[in-house]
């Protein structure tokens, strides 16, 4: 099988590896699992993921009509913010719409009177560490905060959507922010049938205790009566997905240099935005080399890896942990060749499903 780089390679039996602990924790703490869509949106391997979950949440009309159309199951509509032009297409889609805040629930509430309608709420404090991503930076624009605000519209609402965490592996700290969030927020929690905790939550980590935390979701569940669900992107597909490239070039600049088929700016650029490098494996040799992207972006670099032997033109690289935010948020910048999608079986074989050409980059533009 010579499939030609670049491509992102799905490997079943580690996204099944996922679901089966998705589908453990759902077990233990009766809470449900809504794939995010804005994190992983390949539906070629939904047919998979469909049985260990309960449906998905989206952030935009187009991710909530995927969602409907192509996984099925509960499908929840969530945005920043939604248009008069899309409103009534969101609600044909979804079977729960949550409003970002109370103005775009008194401008779109009756309309979506015939589904569940749920707010989000920002408790002001989360796990994240850099501000781009943290949803209670000062100002946010992310959810109501104000308890006060909020009561007297819980009569056209039944719950409640908070995302706070932010590739928190920890479960201490998750359970100390759920109880500033249970003092915050006890008036509205008591009243609610359904709180959504989003995701950010790495319980599908190696060392992550399930257990205690699924522990922690039933007493949640059971001390306000509502029913749990959990949103989980990344944790849902982490480690299953590798990015396979090749080496055009290699040249020594005072470092030795690999420029390989693909780019981080254009298919991996979560890890250029949060400053952080590739993941290569097993990167202990004694041959350490910088793996750059073919961009025309000084930046455009993978990382600094360490290889059993001198890198060469026509050697294969795997990057891993290619699934989450990368698909999703791949561009044409430079025109450089979009990576096809192919997905590993569980018997091994390897099946492309998707491949893009120069008429993809053409119609992207006009
Ligand atoms: C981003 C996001 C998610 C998924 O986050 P992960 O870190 O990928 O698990 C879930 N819910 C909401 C509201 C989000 O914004």
């Amino acid at each position: 099988m010579s499939l030609t780089t670049p491509y992102y390679l799905i490997d079943k039996s580690k996204l099944l590896a996922n679901m089966e602990k998705v589908a453990r924790l759902r077990d233990l703490s009766g809470a449900k699992a809504l794939l995010a869509l804005k994190c992983f949106a390949t539906w070629s391997v939904f047919d998979l993921m469909r049985d260990y979950m309960d449906g998905t949440t989206s952030s935009s009309l187009n991710e909530v009509r995927l969602g409907h159309e192509r996984f099925g199951k509960e499908t929840h509509a969530y945005s920043v913010a939604y248009a008069d032009y899309e409103i009534d297409e969101v609600i044909s889609h979804a079977d729960k719409i949550i409003f970002n805040s109370v103005s775009q629930l008194d401008r779109f509430g009756d309309k979506a009177s015939g589904i569940v309608r749920g707010l989000r709420l920002n408790p002001g404090i989360s796990s994240s560490t850099f501000d781009l991503a943290d949803p209670a930076r000062p100002f946010s624009r992310l959810g109501e905060w104000d308890v006060k605000q909020v009561e007297p519209v819980m009569d056209r609402i039944s719950g409640f959507m908070i995302h706070n965490n932010c590739e928190n592996g920890d479960f201490d700290l998750f359970d100390r922010m759920l109880g500033t969030i249970e003092e915050k927020f006890a008036p509205l929690l008591k009243k609610a049938e359904w709180v959504s905790l989003g995701g950010g939550i790495h319980f599908t980590g190696e060392t992550y205790p399930l257990e205690k935390f699924a522990e922690r979701l039933k007493r949640f569940s059971g001390e306000y009566g509502v029913q749990v669900y959990l949103e989980p992107g990344e944790a849902s597909i982490t480690k299953s997905t590798t990015l396979e490239v090749t080496v055009l070039d290699t040249l020594n600049n005072g470092k030795d240099l690999a420029i390989v088929d693909s780019s981080i700016e254009a298919h991996m650029l979560d890890l250029l935005i949060y400053r952080e490098n590739a993941k290569l494996l097993p990167n202990t040799g004694p041959h350490r080399t910088m793996v750059c992207g073919k961009s025309c972006l000084a930046g455009d670099i993978f990382g600094e890896f360490n290889f059993e032997a001198p890198l060469k033109v026509g050697d294969r690289i795997s990057i891993q942990d290619a699934a989450g935010y990368t698909m999703v948020k791949k561009n044409w910048f430079n025109g450089v060749k979009m990576p096809a999608i192919a997905i590993r079986e569980l018997d091994g074989s390897i099946r492309t499903v998707r491949e893009f050409t120069y008429a993809d980059y053409e119609e992207s533009l006009s």
